[in-house]
């Protein structure tokens, strides 16, 4: 079981600042910026190359609520970079399909 399964669950302790019956939104526990942001969905799809054609409204939702989520915090203007890390080169840790919203700084490109 992932940690983001626990999460969800309940077994392990978050700030979440949003949720809704598809996603839950909280923050990341190791922030790269100024706002680190983890939205996830409630389904289990261990990595964005899981994703199926019947996930489409659901990573559309996520995207939407990434949006807006974005424009409660008050980083809209300003701006902000979304992220999906995608396996190994990806350089995803946890196998459980997740949105990082980054914010409050310059952020740099390309990436490392
Ligand atoms: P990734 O490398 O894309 O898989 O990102 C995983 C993210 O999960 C990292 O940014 C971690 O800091 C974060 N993370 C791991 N455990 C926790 C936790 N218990 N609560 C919040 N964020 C976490």
């Amino acid at each position: 079981m992932t940690i983001f399964k626990k999460i969800l669950d309940g077994a392990i302790p978050t700030q979440k600042i949003y949720e809704d019956d598809h996603c839950i939104a909280f923050k990341d526990i190791h922030p790269q910026a100024p706002v680190h942001i983890l939205i996830i969905p409630r389904k289990e799809i261990p990595t964005l190359a899981d994703a199926k054609p019947e996930d489409q409204a659901l990573l559309g939702h996520l995207m939407i609520k990434t949006t807006e989520i974005a424009r409660q915090l008050g980083i809209e203007e300003q701006g902000y970079r979304v992220v999906i890390n995608c396996r190994q080169h990806g350089g995803q840790e946890v196998a459980h399909l997740h949105i990082h919203l980054l914010a409050g700084r310059q952020l740099k490109w390309p990436p490392g």
